[in-house]
């Protein structure tokens, strides 16, 4: 008997987040399900490691574990001291909200499933794009179907998927590009009870720039969006013009 393949899950929004419980009920059936999330919210701490403090492990039984760290330490956790084998597939979500466009740097999700990808297993980030809904049904489906080709045929290696789903049911699936940084950043100045400043940052999206091929494209007209991403950042066009500096 074949062992079922097992699908590591983890978030950025912390273990007790509704995407994530939404993710895992989604994907019974289809092999052994092991969730290691960060014990608390870590949206937007993109990549980041936990370096100069301590990581601890909270069991909750055998197939659940919260960590005090972030997604990218909670991935290597994980694959690397919870796993008893490798894992198939590692499914990063769902989150509530978007990561699109260039906002997908900032991304703990994205982060998660690019930090399995490193390690050589298939990396998919599932994101809910819309603010305040909280409906994962259709996300929900959308991971299942996703994981289970995932699962079927792999991924290339060093590529990860980014999949955004809109609010309410989908028309379709568009294969995308990330998308330029369409939102803008604001910094809020308020005071505290002493009368001294503190800031608060959020952004603001400009729908007027999006691209017809891009990500934010595809989830304003109703499509599921999927964008593979890849962990070479290199710019290889780039090499035309800069290797011209180092002419002698
Ligand atoms: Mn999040």
């Amino acid at each position: 008997m074949p062992q079922p393949p097992k699908i590591l899950l983890t978030n950025d929004d912390g273990i007790h987040s509704a995407g994530l419980r939404a993710l895992e009920e989604a994907l019974v059936g289809l092999g052994e399900i092991l969730v290691v999330a960060p014990d608390s919210e870590r949206s937007g701490a993109s990549h980041g490691l936990t370096l100069h403090a301590p990581l601890r492990i909270h069991r909750f039984d055998d197939s659940h574990f919260a960590v005090s760290g972030t997604p990218a330490d909670a991935v290597i956790l994980a694959l690397h001291h919870i796993l008893s084998a490798p894992a198939a597939i590692c499914v990063s979500g769902i989150n509530p909200g978007g990561n699109l466009g260039e906002n997908v740097m900032y991304s703990g999700t994205v982060a998660a499933a690019m930090e399995a990808t490193l390690h050589g297993v298939p990396g998919i980030a599932m994101s809910l794009a819309t603010r305040g809904n909280q409906d994962f049904s259709w996300a929900a489906a959308t991971a299942r179907q996703t994981v289970e080709r995932v699962l079927r045929d792999g991924l290339p290696p060093g590529v990860m998927l980014n999949v955004n789903v809109p609010r309410g049911q989908p028309i379709g699936t568009r294969l995308t590009r990330q998308s330029q940084k369409i939102s803008q950043n604001i910094v809020l100045e308020k005071k505290d009870p002493r009368g001294r400043p503190y800031y608060w940052q959020d952004e603001s999206v400009a729908l007027d720039q999006v691209e017809p091929d891009s990500d934010y494209a595809a989830v304003l007209a109703q499509y599921v969006s999927i964008t593979p991403l890849q962990a070479d950042r290199t710019d290889y066009p780039s090499f035309k013009q800069i290797s011209a500096w180092l002419q002698p």
